[in-house]
C-alpha cells in the first residue's frame, strides 16, 4: 500500500470512527465516565480536517502515522488522547523511510506503538484496556507478515475484536472502572473496542479498493 492508498484508508477510518461515537460513549458510560466516544470522535474529526488539509504533505508512510498520532494526542485528551496519541506516534516512528506499508512494516508498526503504550501506562493483557484488543493483533501480524497487508487485515480485526469481546470477562485495574469491581462484568471495554473498529475500518477500506 502506498502512501495516496494509506491516507484513503485513514479517512475513511476516520469517519467511521466518528460515526462510532455513540456506541463508545453507551460503552464509557457504564464503566467509565462517559467521555471516551466524544474524545475519540474529536480526535479523528482532527485526523480528517488534517488528511485533507494541502498543506499536509508526509515524507513517507511512518511519517504519515507519526502526524496522525501527534493530531490524535493534542486534540483528544483524556487516558485514552495520551494512548491513542502514543501508539501512532511510536508506531509510525518505527517505520520512518519506508515508501510502503506491507504486513512487516504493520507488523513492526503495531508492535512498537503497542511496546510504547505499555512503557507511557503499564497496562498488560487482561487488564481491560485496549491492549487486550491490540495485543491479539500484534502476535497475528507478527505471524503473518510474509502475506500482503489486504490479506492480514480481516484477520488483525478479528483477532482484535475477540480481544475487545474477552475484555467481557475481566475486572479493571485502570480508570474509574477500576471502583467498580465486578459489576464491569459483562461489559467490553471501549478502548478496546475503539482499537478494534479501527483496524476494521481499514480492512473494511481494503477489502473494497
Ligand atoms: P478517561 O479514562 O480519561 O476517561 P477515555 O474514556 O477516553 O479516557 O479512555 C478510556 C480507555 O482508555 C479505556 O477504555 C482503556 O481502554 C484505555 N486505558 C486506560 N488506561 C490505560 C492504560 N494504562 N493503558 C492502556 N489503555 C488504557
Ligand atoms: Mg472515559
Amino acid at each position: 500500500m502506498n502512501l495516496a492508498y494509506v491516507k484513503e484508508m485513514m479517512l475513511f477510518t476516520a469517519e467511521k470512527m466518528m460515526e462510532s461515537e455513540p456506541q463508545l460513549t453507551a460503552l464509557d458510560q457504564v464503566i467509565g465516565d462517559g467521555d471516551h466516544g466524544i474524545g475519540m470522535k474529536r480526535g479523528f474529526t482532527a485526523v480528517k480536517v488534517l488528511l485533507q488539509d494541502e498543506k499536509f504533505q508526509p515524507n513517507d508512510v511512518g511519517d504519515f502515522f507519526t502526524q496522525v498520532g501527534t493530531k490524535l494526542m493534542t486534540s483528544m485528551g483524556g487516558a485514552s488522547g495520551a494512548i491513542f496519541g502514543t501508539f501512532f506516534r511510536a508506531g509510525g516512528k518505527s517505520i520512518v523511510g519506508e515508501s510502503e506499508l506491507s504486513a512487516k512494516n504493520l507488523a513492526t508498526l503495531l508492535k512498537i506503538g503497542c511496546d510504547a503504550v505499555f512503557q507511557r501506562g503499564n497496562a498488560k493483557q487482561g487488564d481491560k484496556t485496549m491492549m487486550d484488543a491490540l495485543i491479539p493483533a500484534v502476535n497475528k501480524a507478527e505471524e503473518l507478515e510474509n502475506e500482503t497487508v489486504k490479506e492480514i487485515l480481516p484477520e488483525l480485526a478479528k483477532a482484535a475484536m475477540q480481544g475487545a469481546e474477552d475484555t467481557k470477562q475481566m475486572i479493571a485495574v485502570f480508570g474509574r472502572a477500576k471502583n467498580l469491581g465486578d459489576r464491569v462484568l459483562g461489559h467490553a471495554d471501549p478502548g478496546a473496542v475503539s482499537m478494534a473498529l479501527i483496524l476494521t475500518y481499514m480492512d473494511e477500506f481494503a477489502q473494497q479498493h
